[in-house]
């Protein structure tokens, strides 16, 4: 087999069945990626999570070449490129979580409503523009939309959320569903009051090291 554990595989399928068994995702939507040697493990394109095994999992290096016999997902480029921009990043989860996708066809970013925005890292929650999924437009628009945050919104699309490891990222793709269904819940009363930029700015301090423990 090509580069990568089948344990590390195996966890991308796992976290991929989990997305969908936990209503975050549905069907064949959604891609996962684990950085890897010098590229990733990425999930194939369009194949369902229950058929899904380890020798699926496509391995590509960050000079765009492939090892497996599956053809990967086409997102690979934001993958790629967020690995690339993010040092620090060790997983990225793509999914279209229904309260997150709801807001991004509204092309919302998620305002400091609740202290939790905090987790993705800043005082928001962008909302990428919309560009032809799979495109280098639209690799563009989500890496700008995760300088200094480890989530974001994608515009008549979904969400991707970052983590040092998968169980992080998975972790956050799911905070931040709740902060968009809390959001959802708002609006019929019109935009909720916000926390200050000070208030999230002493969340983001004592949040250093706060985050899922594995
Ligand atoms: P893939 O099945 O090719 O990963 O695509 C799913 C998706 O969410 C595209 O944005
Ligand atoms: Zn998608």
């Amino acid at each position: 087999m090509a580069q990568g554990s089948t344990e590390a595989r195996a966890a991308i399928i796992a976290a991929c069945r989990e997305m969908n068994r936990s209503g975050l995702n549905q069907g064949t939507s959604g891609n996962i990626s684990v950085r890897e040697g010098a590229g990733m493990l990425i999930t194939p394109s369009a194949m369902a999570y229950d058929r899904m095994r380890p020798e699926d999992i496509v391995w590509m290096g960050f000079d765009g070449t492939t090892e497996g016999d599956r053809k990967p997902s086409s997102e690979w480029r934001f993958h790629l490129d967020i690995l690339r921009a993010k040092p620090g990043t060790g997983a990225v989860v793509h999914a279209h979580p229904t309260a997150c996708t709801t807001l991004a066809i509204l092309e919302k970013d998620i305002p400091p409503l609740h202290y939790m925005v905090a987790a993705a890292g800043g005082r928001d929650i962008r909302c990428a523009p919309y560009a032809t999924f799979g495109t280098a437009e639209l690799s563009e628009h989500a890496v700008t939309a995760l300088q200094d945050r480890a989530a974001c919104l994608l515009a008549h699309h979904g969400l991707i959320a970052c983590g040092a490891t998968l169980d992080k990222a998975m972790w956050l793709a799911v905070e931040v569903e709740a902060l968009a269904k809390q959001y959802l819940g708002c609006l019929p009363f019109g935009e909720p009051p916000l926390l200050s930029p000070e208030e999230i700015d002493r969340v983001l301090d004592k949040m250093k090291g706060y985050g899922h423990q594995g």
